[in-house]
């Protein structure tokens, strides 16, 4: 095979590609945001990935998961609209008027995860497939490739092999992005892979490299924002491509901006990511 075209977007093209907000907007047509991440186990995981998209500017976020999750959310971001998960149904309560999906991260993988992710997947909506979703997806990939509607996985190097059988971590990160063309092609959808140069693909896209990439990333819960980033791009009408490269480039940016250099926790990224699309547009 030939090698893929690879690119490196500028400030200039990602502008082109945000979107914004115009007098005829209402928080509907802005795009509404399903977020499916977290547990009571890891409570962070839903308010990170809700901070990352409320921060990108989406019309609304509905949150749905485990009770002390959900607390937590709306106890950080109260203009989140946030519904409990029933366990016994949780396909039956899952929200309603929702533009784009997240779903995945410090979800678990329990049976209950699997009904969850089979239904979302089903929607003909715009779906980001993240961390504990993509482990599942590797079991199912059947879930994925008969879709129509766009969806974006968003995997680190060790969920990237699980998506490939007989992969390793170490082949993965050895080869990027062979690795992350072969995901495209093989589900047949965007991939965006994380790490120390992300990059996404797409079967007859080129390759994007993310230039703004800094291992101050390399912290628990960056990737978390990162889905909440891209998944807000989604909500408001981004194709997936598009959603992933924007996402990755103001996440790089927003984490070299939120302490002039220094240390970040994710939790920074929430008020770094307003002047990293300031900058940008
Ligand atoms: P996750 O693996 O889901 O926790 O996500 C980690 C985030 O940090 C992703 O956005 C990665 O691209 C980023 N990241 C991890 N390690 C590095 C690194 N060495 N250099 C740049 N970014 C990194
Ligand atoms: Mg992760």
């Amino acid at each position: 095979l030939p090698a893929p075209r690879v690119v490196s977007p500028q400030a200039a093209d990602i502008a082109a590609l945000l979107p914004r907000p115009t007098p005829e907007s209402d928080k509907y047509r802005r795009g509404v945001l399903g977020l499916a991440a977290g547990s009571d186990r890891y409570r962070g995981a839903a308010v990170l990935a809700a901070g990352g998209a409320l921060r990108t500017g989406v019309g609304m976020l509905r949150y749905v998961g485990q009770p002390e999750a959900a607390t937590e959310v709306v106890r950080r971001w109260p203009e989140a609209v946030v519904s409990a998960l029933d366990p016994t149904d949780p396909v039956g309560h899952l929200p309603s008027r929702v533009s784009a999906w997240v779903i995945g991260p410090g979800r678990g993988l329990h049976p209950t995860a699997v009904m969850e992710l089979e239904a979302v997947l089903a929607t003909d909506l715009p779906v980001l497939v993240d961390a504990d979703a993509v482990t599942l997806l590797a079991k199912r990939p059947h879930l994925v490739s008969g879709r129509r509607a766009p969806t974006l996985l968003t995997p680190h190097a060790g969920e990237l092999a699980r998506l490939l059988p007989g992969t390793e971590r170490a082949d993965v990160e050895a080869r990027r992005l062979d690795h992350v063309t072969r995901a495209a092609g093989e589900y047949g959808c965007t991939v965006l892979l994380k790490g120390s140069t992300t990059l996404v693909a797409e079967p007859g896209e080129p390759v994007v490299s993310n230039p703004t990439g800094t291992p101050l990333l390399a912290t628990a819960g960056s990737g978390d924002v990162l889905a909440g980033v891209a998944g807000a791009l989604l909500a408001s009408g981004l194709s997936p491509w598009e959603a992933a490269t924007c996402a990755a480039y103001l996440h790089g940016l927003a984490a070299r901006r939120a302490r002039d250099g220094a240390a970040v926790s994710a939790s920074d990224l929430f008020d770094a990511l307003p002047g990293a699309l300031l900058s940008v547009l």
